[in-house]
């Protein structure tokens, strides 16, 4: 069973970003034979950024991921930059992916009107990459949150296209979604997901946040003009927290409601802010410890290249002997 996910480099990392993705890759170090993780450099080119705020960013994301968990022995971890594969391998499956996907894509529709110098073919062809870093490893499972379900769908098409033109060479992936915490949404607007370059500032819980700074966004937060503590379709913002409490205790959403009938808001909303500054204090603890060390985590991210590079070769060998691709290489006997 090959796990494979990538995680941005861009912003801070907020709790929908631990919930709903971090916390599955950790889990996934005891399923994945190699459970394979990506700090994906290059999709975080494809809006307006700064190339040494990238970098610092970089070395964020690699402390973070240390931090909650990851463990260099039991997994891969690498930055796609480092791998030339998936840039190559964008490439070649470009030529069975349809631009009218591409262009119905939300992610793509929905950050295309956030750029303001330039649209770039990057945000485009987004998808493209993200199908390549997957399938290099010939994927089965890939643990993302709900935001990606549709180009978890791209990707499959892709491999299937591929394979259907060119011979059984790519395994077609499947997504793992978690049940509770795949959408942890804005505490101020909660109709729309967390997000590290759409939401608000007020509303994001970034998971190196003070606690101070995760007490006051949670008293805050939206709820609606009703009393009780249940999940409803009309009543986003409660269920949002009740979902985030469940994710950060480990327990049921039932429990929660239980646990909460006839309380009130404001206390719910405060056992929620503990609750969160509690499961998030020791990743921060963490996180602080190992974030200094620059050269640690470049020893990191090169070691888990070299493990990543050995992988996504072979496929790429056998995916440019499938389409004809540069000069032909006997297999060896
Ligand atoms: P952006 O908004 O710029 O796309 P992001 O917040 O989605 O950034 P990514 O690095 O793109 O961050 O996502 C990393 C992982 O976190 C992905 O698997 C994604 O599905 C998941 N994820 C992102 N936002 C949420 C959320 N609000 N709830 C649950 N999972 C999420
Ligand atoms: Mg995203």
């Amino acid at each position: 069973m090959v796990i494979f996910s990538g995680i941005q480099p861009t912003g801070r990392k907020h709790l929908g970003n631990y919930i709903g993705a971090i916390t599955q890759y950790v889990a996934g170090q005891d399923r994945g034979d190699p459970a394979i993780y990506c700090i994906v450099d290059l999709h975080a080119i494809t809006v307006d950024y700064e190339p040494a705020v990238l970098r610092e960013r970089l070395y964020d994301t690699t402390a973070i991921l240390l931090a909650a968990g990851l463990d260099p022995a039991r997994c891969v971890l690498f930055r796609q930059g480092d791998v030339n594969e998936h840039a190559e391998l964008c490439w070649l499956l470009s030529s069975v992916t349809a631009i009218g996907e591409l262009n119905r894509m939300h992610q793509f529709r929905d950050k295309s009107v956030q750029q303001r110098q330039l649209v770039s073919a990057g945000l485009l062809f987004y998808p493209v990459l993200q199908a390549a870093d997957v399938l290099a490893y010939r994927t089965h499972e890939v643990p993302v949150g709900e935001d990606q379900r549709e180009h978890l769908e791209l990707m499959r098409d892709v491999a299937e296209r591929f394979n259907a033109r060119f011979g059984d060479v790519l395994v077609v992936p499947e997504h793992r979604i978690p049940e509770v915490g795949a959408r942890v949404r804005d505490l101020q607007e909660p109709d729309r997901k967390m997000s590290t370059t759409g939401g608000t500032e007020q509303g994001t819980v970034y998971v190196l946040d003070e606690p101070d700074a995760i007490r006051r966004k949670f008293k805050r937060a939206v709820t609606d003009s009703g009393t009780e503590i249940v999940r409803a379709p009309d009543k986003p913002g409660i269920t949002n927290l009740i979902e985030i409490l469940a994710a950060a205790r480990g327990v049921s959403l039932d429990e929660v409601e239980r646990d909460w009938a006839g309380g009130r808001y404001g206390d719910f909303k405060q056992a929620v802010a503990d609750a969160v500054v509690e499961y998030l204090m020791p990743v921060r603890e963490r996180y602080a410890e190992l974030r200094p060390d620059e050269a640690a985590l470049e020893d990191v991210l090169a070691e888990g290249a070299d493990k990543a590079r050995a992988i996504a070769s072979r496929t790429l060998a056998d995916v440019r002997a499938a389409m004809g691709v540069g000069r032909s290489v006997t297999p060896a006997a």
